[in-house]
């Protein structure tokens, strides 16, 4: 890679993720820290919106902390596919040099930023929990942006800096930071930039799109959450987790072991190679607390733990444990959230 002017790069970029006509939490995220980093940095806070029908985001974002916003709309552009979207969003970063672009670490991030990168001759750093400027420094006489991540399964967290690549390209672990809070009214600058995508000579294409039937609360923004895990035993037994949520109005989460023996979808999965949660309250059923169950889930309010071992990590940090057989526990618990309703 041949040496390139690290100073002609400025400006925090965050990618708003919009996905089938909704803006993902996560950019409200992504916001709080870009702004954190951007106003320590004396540098411009950007957002970066690709798809279609995009005007209608930008006042929210705008009041939500963003200086500037980039719109890279366009009618094929309605559906997300890897290779269109970055590269969209490459050809700005190649043109306007921003210094960091903060991209969600959701499904749709996680597979951007590694093409982005290649595309860019820059680096990726992926799945951070933290971003600090400083210590060390940047390559080109700033502050180092320090980016701490998860490592070997979350038992321990490292430190990355990408001192010489420009932009700097961070993955964002979903609720990591808190949404940006908002300032009704505030103004700022809005870019239609001009794309052109059918001479991009693209590869793929999106067909159809059908989305998933489910009548079930997404895990993802529920204030309620009962999750199962191996302690179950056995699949019917999350009728017991299910029975248990529907009585709480929660939704339902899982351990990644009935999750890899087809018990129950992975999206339903809490944890390191699952998702973050944050809600009021997780109810563990038959969880033992394995550190990358924890990576997950540790952030909730209120915690119970039903679980036969109380020795075990889950019964040992829950603000309630309960000691008892899930299969009697649990049944008895619906039937008096029921009394209580009634
Ligand atoms: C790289 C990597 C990534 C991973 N990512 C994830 C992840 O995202 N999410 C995740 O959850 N795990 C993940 N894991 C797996 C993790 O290490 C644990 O194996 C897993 O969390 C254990 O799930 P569990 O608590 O359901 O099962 P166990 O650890 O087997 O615990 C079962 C619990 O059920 C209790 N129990 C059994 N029978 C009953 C009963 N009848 N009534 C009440 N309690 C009962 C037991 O006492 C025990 O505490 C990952 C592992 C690795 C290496």
């Amino acid at each position: 890679m041949s040496e390139i002017d690290l100073t002609q790069y400025k400006g925090v970029w965050c990618f708003g993720e919009v996905r089938h006509g909704k803006l993902v939490t996560q950019t409200y995220e992504l916001l709080t820290i870009g702004s954190r980093i951007a106003k320590e940095l004396n540098e411009k806070l950007s957002v970066v919106l690709v798809g279609h029908n995009l005007q209608g985001w930008t006042q929210e974002l705008l009041e939500a902390g963003a200086e500037k916003i980039y719109l890279l709309d366009h009618p094929e552009l309605e559906n997300f596919t890897d290779e269109a979207y970055t590269k969209a969003l490459a050809e700005l970063a190649a043109k306007e040099k921003p210094n960091k672009i903060l991209i969600p670490a959701t499904t749709v991030g996680r597979s951007m930023a590694g093409r982005l990168a290649t595309i860019l001759h820059t680096g990726a750093i992926a799945d951070v929990t933290d971003l600090t400027l400083g210590p060390g420094t940047n390559g080109a006489g700033g502050r180092a942006l320090n980016a701490i991540r998860p490592t070997y399964g979350g038992n321990l967290f490292v430190t990355v800096r990408c001192e010489k690549c420009r932009p700097e390209i961070i993955t964002v672990r979903p609720m990591s930071f808190p949404k940006a809070a908002r300032t009704p009214g505030k103004i700022g600058e809005i870019v239609n930039v001009p794309i052109n995508p059918s001479s991009w000579n693209l590869k793929t294409k999106v067909v159809s799109y059908a989305p998933e039937q489910s009548s079930e609360l997404d895990i993802g923004s529920a204030d309620k959450i009962v999750s199962g895990g191996r302690g179950l035993g056995k699949p019917d037994n999350f009728n017991l987790v299910r029975s248990l949520a529907k009585a709480l109005g929660a939704a339902v989460g899982s351990s990644r072991p009935p999750v890899d023996s087809g018990w129950i979808p992975y999206r339903h999965q809490v944890g390191l190679t699952g998702r973050t949660v944050k809600p009021k309250l997780y109810v563990a059923c038959g969880i033992s607390g394995q550190i990358q169950h924890l990576a997950g889930m540790g952030q909730a309010d209120t915690i119970i733990a039903i679980n036969r071992d109380p020795e075990c990590q889950l019964m040992k940090m829950a603000t309630f444990s309960v000691e008892a057989d899930l299969n009697e526990f649990i049944p008895l618990l619906v039937e008096e959230i029921g009394k209580q309703k009634n």
